[in-house]
């Protein structure tokens, strides 16, 4: 067969970009009370704390119940947390009719030390994240993958129970599950179709219902099937993004690409593309994540014209993020955005503005980006990024007006330092 030319590779990738990995957050309902989300715990993802400065309490727009996986800050208990040291247990699983190819380790080595060095990377050293394998061997189940009935969308039940128990008999003599926070599932890629063709790629979050391992229920666990090769030869470097995002559910973030693809948020989130170049996660994440100390963010809740300074996402310190409320559930972030750190395809620096809406769910478009340049047709030809949205930034002496609240985000200039001063002015 011919090699795949981009125009076909692009038109496969939006397939599957509509089929980017799944999420089921299985969340708390029970459990996780207020006064639960409020208290300092070792286990709760994201920056809790009691001692929360009231300037931010406007800014931290959160859900009302019903939204299966929010937006919200904070993030609700029950998902992996996603500062410190986070272990991950990593099981790499064959079948009888679907026999590993190569060693289990080599499936390993797609997403390590990548994965790894992404999380360091991106949260400015604030998640020490250890891929461990305590079985080098592929572990292999008792039936075959057609047995286990999974499908792009299978439920958790029976499916995926069934495969978690039987992963969970087979590892247990050799594995403590209590030792870990997550568990990545690493399925050989000849199990299942292609992921040019299906993304079966699937985290199951928050599940307290998931089978128990150890005295542990199995409540945080990401299934990576196939392998996000478009053909473009960047496999080894790009092929791992996968497991980030799958994990970013595992800390409790949604998706932010819709049935309609990643024309919401394009690549200014791995949790929107997890194809192609590399990229970063919205500073609202990594605020949500613990990534960003409370003093990085600057609440633009007061009436009148305000002045933030805003330093690039790739650097550490200084302030990252703007936040506008717009009630108690929504508001628009603002950030700055240069090529660095994770961010390879940043073809436009400067201000990202974004809607964040608490109330709408994982896929549903909970984020929405400002395109500054409208149908320009964007600046970048990197296969797999959205190009539309890459242009997407404010540079100095743009505005951003919203008609229907009069909030109005203007970029004013840069310092020296490369820091973007921005007006916020509200009615
Ligand atoms: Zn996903």
């Amino acid at each position: 067969m011919q090699q795949p030319t981009w125009r076909q590779i692009r038109a496969a990738r939006r397939g599957a970009a509509l089929a980017t990995c799944a999420v089921l957050a299985l969340t708390v309902t029970t459990s996780a009370s207020t006064g639960r989300l409020m208290e300092e715990s070792p286990t709760a993802a994201g920056p809790v704390s009691l001692a929360r400065a009231t300037t931010l309490s406007p800014c931290m727009i959160n859900g009302t119940m019903g939204v299966q996986m929010s937006e919200g800050v904070p993030t609700p208990a029950g998902y992996s947390r996603s500062t410190g040291t986070v272990r991950a247990l990593n099981l790499m699983v064959d079948f009888s009719d679907a026999p590993g190819e190569g060693t289990a380790l080599d499936r390993l080595s797609e997403f390590f030390p990548q994965t790894s060095d992404w999380f360091r990377t991106s949260s400015y050293g604030r998640l020490d994240y250890r891929p461990e394998s305590p079985i080098t061997d592929w572990l292999r189940m008792p039936k075959s993958f057609k047995q286990y009935g999974i499908e792009r969308g299978a439920p958790f039940d029976p499916g995926y129970r069934d495969l978690v128990q039987d992963i969970v008999a087979a590892a247990d003599p050799d594995v403590d599950f209590r030792e870990y926070d997550l568990v990545n599932i690493l399925i050989t890629p000849n199990a299942g179709p292609s992921a040019l063709d299906t993304v079966l790629s699937v985290t199951f979050a928050g599940n307290t219902e998931a089978p128990v391992a150890d005295g542990v229920p199995v409540s945080n666990a990401s299934f990576v099937y196939s392998r996000q090769d478009d053909g473009s030869g960047s496999y080894r470097e790009t092929g791992y993004r996968v497991l980030p995002h799958e994990n970013g559910h595992v800390f409790g973030l949604p998706d932010l690409y819709t049935q309609e693809g990643g024309g919401a948020v394009g690549h200014w989130d791995i949790m929107s593309e997890d194809w192609g170049a590399n990229n970063d996660l919205l500073a609202w994440h990594k605020w949500k994540l613990g990534w960003l100390d409370d003093d990085q963010i600057s609440c633009a809740s007061n009436a009148g014209t305000t002045e933030h300074t805003l330093s690039p996402l790739p650097t550490s310190g200084g302030t990252k993020l703007a936040f506008v409320p717009l009630s108690t559930t929504k508001g628009y972030a603002v950030e700055v955005r240069t090529q660095g750190g994770n961010d390879e395809a940043v073809c436009k620096p400067g201000v990202l503005i974004y809607r964040v809406d608490a109330e709408v769910d994982t896929g549903q478009g909970p984020v929405t980006v400002s395109d500054s340049t409208k149908d320009s047709g964007g600046c970048t030809r990197q296969p797999n990024v959205h190009a539309e949205l890459s242009d997407a930034t404010y540079e100095p002496g743009e505005t951003f007006t919203d008609k229907r609240t009069g909030v109005r985000i203007t970029v004013t200039d840069i310092d020296a330092e490369g820091r973007y001063r921005v007006h916020v002015t509200r009615p």
